[in-house]
């Protein structure tokens, strides 16, 4: 039987990614040119990636007209009072405008003072002597201030608390990922260091691939389905993270097994939901992924 990365790269291939950017997030980031507007930009779509799609893809190009064409200069040049002003009325699930407005805010703090949200993340992670996960703490540290409004804390998550922070890696592969239509590669760290994102989505297809056979979707476990991915590529190894979520997020991949479904998915020979759901052994991919 074939092992699993050539069943991953089969689906990294199958994968139309720009029409499936059009439906992804990401997408509101190639609207812009200037990179600093991209950086800014996708702050807001990943920080707003959360809860019914729809609803995001509205609060999210609401709050990109109300920043206008310029983000960036929007967001280093507005006082704090000034971003609240534009942005009171908004709501999104347990977001306020206000919420968003510190956020932006010291966004902006960061653009003032580093220049570029990439370098001010290279600065974090220099602090946190190289450890991908320490200078995205330090970094989610600066944009959360000293605010301690729950939303802002749900917002802006800490990835030392434990929990897998799937917006704020999200972004982080946004920006450090070579750009290859869907990625920018625009900020000054390796691909290798990334930790993938994990939603439902990821954790399901990981769990049906033995990435992973922890029941939460915890920062654990992020690490977990990253190292098993790094033994396919080590130097970026969450290449495969927008296929498979999309696979999820399509429903193309069923919580239980479809024949409907599952007979046109690349991964069926891999994946044990199938294989054991039909009766099968599931192959032993275990030397593969350690
Ligand atoms: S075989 Fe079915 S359950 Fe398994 S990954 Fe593919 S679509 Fe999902």
């Amino acid at each position: 039987m074939d092992g699993i990365r050539e069943h991953l790269d089969a689906l990294l291939a199958s994968c139309d990614a720009e029409s499936t950017r059009s439906r992804d997030p990401v997408d509101f980031v190639h609207g812009y040119d200037a990179p600093c507007d991209q950086e800014v930009v996708g702050l807001v779509a990943a920080s707003l990636a959360f809860g019914n799609a729809v609803a995001a893809r509205r609060s999210i190009d609401r709050v990109l007209t109300i920043l206008g064409p310029e983000p960036a200069a929007t967001v280093a040049g507005a006082s704090h009072a000034e971003l609240r002003r534009r942005l009171r009325g908004f709501v999104h699930r347990i977001y306020r405008g206000e919420h968003l407005a510190s956020v932006l805010w010291r966004a902006g703090e960061l653009l003032r003072e580093h220049e570029t949200l990439g370098k001010a993340f290279a600065h974090f992670h220099r602090e946190g002597e190289g450890d991908f996960r320490e200078g995205l703490a330090r970094f989610a540290d600066a944009l959360r201030g000293h605010v301690t409004s729950r939303s802002v804390r749900h917002l802006v998550s800490d990835p030392r608390a434990g929990s897998a922070c799937k917006r704020l890696v999200l972004y982080s592969r946004w920006m450090v990922r070579p750009a290859d239509g869907v990625d920018l590669g625009l900020w000054p760290i390796a691909p290798s260091e990334l930790v993938i994102p994990v939603d439902t989505h990821i954790h399901r297809i990981s769990r049906n691939l033995g990435l992973t056979n922890r029941r939460t979707a915890t920062w654990a476990t992020a690490e977990e389905i990253t190292a098993a991915l790094r033994k396919f590529d080590p130097e970026d190894p969450v290449k495969y993270d927008f296929a498979l979520c999309h696979l999820g997020v399509s429903r193309e991949c069923p919580s239980r097994p479809d024949p409907a479904k599952c007979e046109q998915c690349v991964l069926q020979d891999v994946c044990s939901v199938w294989t054991t759901g039909r009766g099968k052994t599931p192959g032993d991919f275990s030397e593969e992924i350690q």
